[in-house]
């Protein structure tokens, strides 16, 4: 594996995109193992009550087990529900159950319900300095597909916005929603969020439209858009059915090394 930086402190990442299915959380695991994998510290946050995260990274999430809910509803430690990742050594993983599908209507009437999750990982920074545990260098978040208060949490609780985006017709459309949220969130509740990465996701290089779509992305947020596409591939797709990333599953495959590169670049642009 290529050596890559460590950031000065902890980047907080928030992966969002209003839609289902565009690979939030394929990229939200793939670029966490991949990090993790050339020995930066990572964190991943899963806060999609689906779980899908927590499943992909091969850490339990059925109802019985402590999770991102009772961090964000019953004020349960961070440090008391991560748990490492069975398959790479540098990553731990804040579990999400279905427990968390009713969240969104429980934190409506809570105190500093749009901060519980950034005062959830100040905390957890500290008791790692505290513990002697390595200091952080990324800590992922892992959206739902909607914009309610669980993806504020997010938005709050994070320095950057990385924006999957699959190539295909509507990939534009809603995008400008997702933006105007964003800028509502800078101005009354993180001044410091910026959307600083897209990743142009589910690339197939067969058809024109992919190609045009990628191309318009890219004049659009021409200092957002990674280098590397992270094409359609069937390893990627069945890792999550092994409990596993693409990176650890099958790590020369062209999805595993487009991720790999995705997350270099990640890195390496600091
Ligand atoms: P989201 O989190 O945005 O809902 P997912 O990451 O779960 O999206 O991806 C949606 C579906 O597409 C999943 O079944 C996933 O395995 C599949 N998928 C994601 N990225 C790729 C890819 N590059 N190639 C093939 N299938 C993919
Ligand atoms: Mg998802």
């Amino acid at each position: 594996h290529r050596q890559l930086p460590k950031p000065p402190h902890t980047r907080y990442l928030t992966i969002s995109n209003q839609k289902g299915g565009v690979g939030k959380t394929t990229t939200t695991v793939n670029v966490a193992a991949a990090l993790a994998a050339a020995g930066l510290n990572v964190l991943v946050v899963d806060i999609d009550p689906q779980g899908n995260a927590s499943t992909a990274l091969g850490v339990e999430h059925h109802a019985d087990v402590d999770s991102i809910y009772d961090v964000l509803i019953n004020d349960m430690p961070l440090a008391d529900v991560v748990a490492p990742c069975p398959d790479l050594d540098h990553l731990v993983v804040a579990p999400a159950t279905i427990h968390l599908a009713g969240a969104e209507i429980e934190l409506v009437s809570m105190v500093a319900r749009e901060q519980r999750l950034r005062r959830a990982l100040d905390q957890y920074a500290k008791h790692r300095e505290a513990s002697g545990l390595p200091r952080l260098d990324y800590v992922f978040i892992d959206c739902p597909p909607s914009l309610g208060l669980l993806t504020v949490n997010a938005f709050v609780a994070a320095r950057e916005v990385l924006i999957p985006i699959q190539c295909e017709y509507y990939a534009l459309e809603g995008l400008s929603q997702l933006l105007k949220n964003i800028e509502m969130i800078q101005k009354h509740l993180n001044a410091d969020l910026v959307v600083s990465t897209i990743l142009l996701t589910m690339y197939d290089g067969r058809t024109n439209l992919a190609a045009q779509v990628a191309a318009e992305v890219r004049e659009h947020f021409p200092n957002q858009v990674l280098q590397a596409i992270i094409p359609r591939s069937v390893r990627i797709s069945e890792a999550p059915s092994y409990q596993q990333t693409v990176i650890t599953y099958d790590p020369n495959s062209t999805g595993a090394l487009s991720y790999l590169e995705a997350a270099a670049e990640l890195a390496e642009r600091g």
